[in-house]
Formats: C-alpha cells, sequence, structure tokens
C-alpha cells in the first residue's frame, strides 16, 4: 500500500534520531555564533528561476534534480535543492545590499531527486553560513575555521580531512579552461558521452565526474594551480597563511573544483572514508559572482553548507534525553492531585511524566520504561495527611515526604 509509506528517499525522524539532528544544528549553530552569524530562515520553495538562474541550466542539480511544479496560479515553483541561492535572493529581495559584510547561518531541509542510498536521500538537512560582503581571503579563512570548528565539537575531527583548492579569478578560470579543453578534445575517444557533452557546455565539471572513464583521464589532466595569475595565487598563499595560524590543517586538492562561472577562488570540502562513496560532509567556497548574477550589485561572497543526516552518522554518542519524574497515582482516586502536582513541578522546571492508568503496577511499569529517576507516589491515606512518598528509581529508597515541601525534596534530580 504505497500511499502508508513515505516517498522514496524520504523518511521520518523519529524522537532518538532528532535528538541526534538538534544537536548536530545546535552545535552548529552555536559556533557559527560565536563567530558572529545570525541565524536567516528563507521559504523551502522559491521561484524555479531563483535556481536555474543561479545554478546554472548544465548543472546537475537543475537538469536532473529539482523538485519542479506549476502551483495552482501557473507559477513554476521549485523545492530549494540547497540555500545559498535563496539567501542571496532575500539578500537582494530584504534590501540588505549596503549591508555588508552580513554573516548568515542558516539550516533546515533541502530537496533533491536523487537515486536514494546511505547519507543520500531525497528530503534531506543542511546547515550553512554564508558571509557577504567581504573580498578578501580572511571571509574564507574564518568560514573553513569554522567548518572545522564545528567538525571539532562534534567529535569528527580525526575523521575528516579538509580539502583545499584555489579556482584563481575570472582570468585564471579563462586561462585554464582553454589548456583544459585542449587536453580533454586529445582524449575524447576515452570519455563518456555525459562529458562530451559537458565538454562543450561546461568543461570544468568534467573534473567532477564520478565515471571510472573520466576520471582516468582526468587524473592526467593538467591542474588549474598552474594557470593562476599572481593576484590569484597571493590570495591562495594569503588564505593558506591564515589556515596556519589558526592551526586548521588542510590538504592541497588541485582536482577540487566547482564548475559554475561564479565560483571563484576559494573551493574546499572536508570529506571522510567513514561513509563510502557518501564522503563529502561540509563543502563550499568562494561565489562573487552569485548576487551580480541574480540582478544584485556585484558582491563577494564565501560560505558553506553541511549535510546534517551524513553528519548525525558519525556523531558517537548525544547523551540520553532528560530523565523525567514520574507521578504516579496510586489508584484512578488520586488522578486529579497527580494532575495538579505534575504541573506544579513542571512549572517548576522539572521534566514530569504521568502514569496515565492501571493498577499501580503497571504505573510504576511505565515510570522504568520512560526512565524515571525517581517516582512521586500518591496515595489516598497520604493525601490526607498532606504528605507523598517518592522512590528513587536507581537506589530503590522510599521516603515521606511533606506536599508543600515537595520541591526542594526533589531539587537533587533535577
Ligand atoms: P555529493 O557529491 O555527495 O552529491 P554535492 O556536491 O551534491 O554532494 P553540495 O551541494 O555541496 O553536495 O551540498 C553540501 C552537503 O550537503 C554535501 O557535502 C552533503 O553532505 C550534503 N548533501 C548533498 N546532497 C545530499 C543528499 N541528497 N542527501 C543527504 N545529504 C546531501
Ligand atoms: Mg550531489
Amino acid at each position: 500500500m504505497p500511499a502508508l509509506n513515505p516517498v522514496r528517499g524520504t523518511r521520518d525522524i523519529l524522537p532518538d534520531e532528532n535528538r541526534r539532528r538538534r544537536f548536530v544544528e545546535h552545535v552548529a549553530f552555536d559556533h557559527a555564533s560565536r563567530y558572529g552569524f545570525g541565524e536567516i530562515s528563507t521559504p523551502v520553495f522559491e521561484f524555479t528561476e531563483v535556481f536555474a538562474r543561479t545554478l546554472g541550466d548544465s548543472s546537475d542539480i537543475v537538469t536532473k534534480e529539482m523538485y519542479t511544479f506549476a502551483d495552482r496560479g501557473g507559477d513554476s515553483i521549485t523545492l530549494r535543492p540547497e540555500n545559498t541561492a535563496g539567501v542571496a535572493r532575500a539578500f537582494i529581495s530584504n534590501g540588505l545590499t549596503q549591508h555588508v559584510p552580513l554573516k548568515l547561518f542558516y539550516r533546515g531541509p533541502m530537496f533533491r531527486y536523487e537515486r536514494p542510498q546511505k547519507g543520500r536521500y531525497r528530503q534531506f538537512h543542511q546547515v550553512g553560513v554564508e558571509l557577504i560582503g567581504v573580498a578578501g581571503p580572511l571571509a574564507d579563512a574564518e568560514v573553513i575555521a569554522l567548518g572545522a570548528d564545528v567538525l571539532a565539537a562534534l567529535g569528527l575531527s580525526d575523521r575528516v580531512t579538509l580539502q583545499l583548492n584555489s579556482l584563481g579569478d575570472g582570468e585564471s578560470r579563462v586561462a585554464y579552461r582553454d589548456v583544459l579543453v585542449d587536453y580533454l578534445r586529445s582524449h575524447r575517444q576515452s570519455l563518456s558521452e555525459e562529458s562530451l557533452i559537458r565538454l562543450e557546455r561546461n568543461p570544468l565539471r568534467v573534473l567532477d565526474s564520478k565515471d571510472e572513464g573520466d576520471r582516468k583521464v582526468v587524473a592526467g589532466a593538467p591542474q588549474i594551480t598552474d594557470s593562476l595569475n599572481s593576484a590569484s595565487r597571493a590570495f591562495f598563499d594569503t588564505l593558506t597563511g591564515f589556515l596556519e595560524r589558526a592551526e586548521v590543517a588542510y590538504r592541497v586538492n588541485p582536482r577540487l573544483v566547482r564548475g559554475l562561472d561564479y565560483y571563484c577562488h576559494t573551493a574546499f570540502e572536508f570529506t571522510t572514508d567513514a561513509l563510502g562513496a557518501q564522503g563529502a560532509v561540509l563543502a563550499g567556497g568562494r561565489y562573487d559572482g552569485l548576487v551580480k548574477q541574480m540582478g544584485g550589485p556585484p558582491t563577494a561572497g564565501t560560505g558553506w553548507a553541511a549535510g546534517v543526516e551524513r553528519l548525525m552518522m558519525l556523531v558517537d554518542d548525544v547523551g540520553r534525553a532528560a530523565r523525567p519524574l514520574a507521578v504516579v497515582p496510586q489508584s484512578d482516586d488520586q488522578v486529579s492531585d497527580a494532575w495538579s502536582i505534575a504541573q506544579r513541578l513542571r512549572c517548576a522546571g522539572f521534566v514530569v511524566d504521568l502514569g496515565y492508568s492501571g493498577n499501580l503496577g503497571k504505573r510504576m511499569k511505565r515510570a522504568n520504561k520512560s526512565d524515571a529517576r525517581a517516582c512521586i507516589i500518591l496515595g489516598e491515606d497520604e493525601i490526607a495527611r498532606g504528605v507523598v512518598t517518592t522512590r528513587d528509581m536507581d537506589t530503590g529508597e522510599q521516603q515521606e515526604v511533606m506536599l508543600k515541601d515537595i520541591e526542594d525534596h526533589l531539587g537533587r534530580y533535577r
């Protein structure tokens, strides 16, 4: 019965797993705050043009992966496959172009029509940052160091490698494009069909290909590093100098590219061996041409996005949920009193669970199942005397306590 299953590539996230998700998102936001980033939330859908214009009509995302539909008013709408385009659109729509530098953090679901597998879904989550309006390499150093801090705080430093490259400025990229095209043309017989198309439309993207034959050709290709002009080289050297000062370890990977025209200078990716083919956990770069391409003023920008599900799979222990206090009436006659005590304790900041129904045994079973730290047991006689019984669920120790003093007495279980 297909209608009772979630759509392929989507999934339900149950409470234990959501705790991991919140943990990842919280760590990312907490560290972004330390670097002065504020949180932006853009809509999960935009006019298709927002993505089609910025991601380029030859990118995989635009040609194969977008969820696009006509809404009831006839507008072409797309569920966001990533958030940089939406942030750039918001930057222009909200008149923020005079308010740079701007540091924005985001989190939320993204949608891509991909072949689902481990670490690859059709609805997934990202956290990300954009630092808009700073042209120099200090901004790149800052976002990269922030990425490294987040991964370190998640306990992943030993399991990820930072790969770094420079795409240079426009002039360097044009020069590289020429030597690359010459080389690829001389190997066209070994290239995949898809790469032959890329060769004409967007040759840098051939370097990204996952096809075996393409990869062999790419292994011998000229490297962009050799085409960098002196300004681009200086940019990269300054960036690596900043990273070294901050003790951020990196490995230069001349094959790491981003095929779109608005990317320049910095490209980077934190990768892991622990997730099979889905090795990229946090990826980003500089996109100085993006805002202009969307119709805004020329504006520098740099940032990254990280896959939350991939990070969730890597983090070890995120601790347990807070252990509740269980308020347990001995019979249905004490339910109203149980209810008022539960509300009183919640009001005082305790985490409180209720034994809903059944005899005392059944209610205690529920308390056990919810991993209660202590129970507050209400009997008819005790209530009449203004007392309750507390039971420490770890030691089994029971004690009679005046109802009026109960917050103080339970303080140790906070
Ligand atoms: P990949 O090479 O794995 O397809 P990508 O280059 O498409 O990644 P980006 O667009 O750079 O990925 O997105 C940033 C991050 O978002 C990735 O590094 C990854 O961790 C995560 N991500 C991308 N696509 C998915 C997906 N379909 N499911 C889960 N996470 C994803
Ligand atoms: Mg992809």
